[in-house]
């Protein structure tokens, strides 16, 4: 077993990492810098990130996908199949692979620029299990092959939660569970999905607060176990779950 790698200029992800349990060894440490070079570079003809200070993505980026370990449901092995639905530039899907490298990946999003972006990303970091979709989550979730299909659903940043558990939920095996990655004050966001959680098949599990010193704002993990199928006519139509969230 390697050893952590020290230092390199990626104190802050290390350390984080290390409260989290995860101890990131130099091949791992090298994929995050690899990562971020890439993600900078591509940056320049595509929207990818807003955020492109060094440290900035190291903290807001990668160690804010890590956190997402703090509510797991089984341990991070190859039975754990996950799905990031609109994962943008890979976030937190990509971080997760690199720091769990036995986990199976899918990362969706809808834009296809964006997925070339993924592609080149997964081929030159030569990970292995990670599936790129293009596609809006209202219809590839009604694909058999994606249809609770898996037993870790996650996203950050796509939409409120309301709208979110529909484009998230249908994913998600009865028996799995579903981690949506939010910021702020997130109780009224909460109680306005209540219902729409309850009728896709979830169950509000926890929302996490994240304490760790390296973040400066709030940030907490909304997690949603699946308890129940999702009735068949869900999600609805490209851009409803949104214009008319379930409530
Ligand atoms: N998760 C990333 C990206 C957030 S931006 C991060 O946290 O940095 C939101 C992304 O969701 C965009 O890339 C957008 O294309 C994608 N998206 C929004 N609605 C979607 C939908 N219905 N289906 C699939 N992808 C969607």
């Amino acid at each position: 077993m390697p050893g952590c790698a020290d230092g390199g200029g990626v104190e802050k992800l290390e350390s984080g990492a290390r409260k989290l349990g995860l101890c990131l060894a130099s091949r791992q440490l090298e994929q995050f810098q690899v990562y971020y070079q890439e993600l900078i570079d591509w940056n320049r003809r595509l929207n990818l990130t807003a955020i492109t200070d060094y440290e900035e993505v190291q903290v807001k980026h990668f160690l804010d996908s890590l956190t997402v370990v703090l509510a797991l449901k089984q341990p991070p092995g190859k039975g754990l199949k996950l799905i990031d639905v609109g994962t943008g530039a890979g976030i937190p899907g990509i971080p997760l692979k690199i720091a769990l490298p036995d986990i199976q990946v899918v990362l969706l999003d809808a834009t296809r620029k964006k997925a070339v972006f993924l592609e080149h990303i997964v081929q030159k970091l030569n990970l292995e299990g990670v599936q790129v979709v293009v596609g809006r989550a209202e219809e590839i979730a009604h694909q058999p092959e994606y249809r609770q299909q898996f037993t870790l659903v996650l996203s950050r940043a796509v939409a409120d939660l309301a709208a979110l558990a529909e484009l998230t939920l249908p994913f998600c095996a009865v028996g799995g569970r579903f981690i949506a990655q939010k910021k702020g004050d997130i109780a009224a966001e909460v109680q306005v999905a209540q219902r729409a959680i309850a009728i896709l098949g979830g169950k509000l599990a926890d929302v996490k607060n994240i304490e760790l010193s390296e973040f400066t704002d709030k940030r907490c993990l909304v997690v949603i176990d699946k308890v129940g199928e999702t009735p068949p006519q869900y999600p609805r139509r490209p851009g409803i779950p949104a214009k008319r969230p379930l409530k």
